[in-house]
């Protein structure tokens, strides 16, 4: 599937995508699983915003 920019969420590190609807939690999840030596922001930087 094709993803836009604006309707999906990329972790920056891995480059894995996931549908937007994806929440924080989620994404927490992910930088702890597959990256716990990098700051989650790293992995999402929009969770900054
Ligand atoms: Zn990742």
């Amino acid at each position: 599937m094709i993803t836009s920019k604006t309707s999906s969420l990329q972790c920056k590190i891995c480059m894995q995508t996931f549908i937007c609807t994806t929440s924080e939690a989620k994404c927490k999840e992910h930088a702890e699983a597959r990256h716990p030596k990098n700051d989650l922001f790293q992995c999402f930087p929009h969770l900054k915003n």
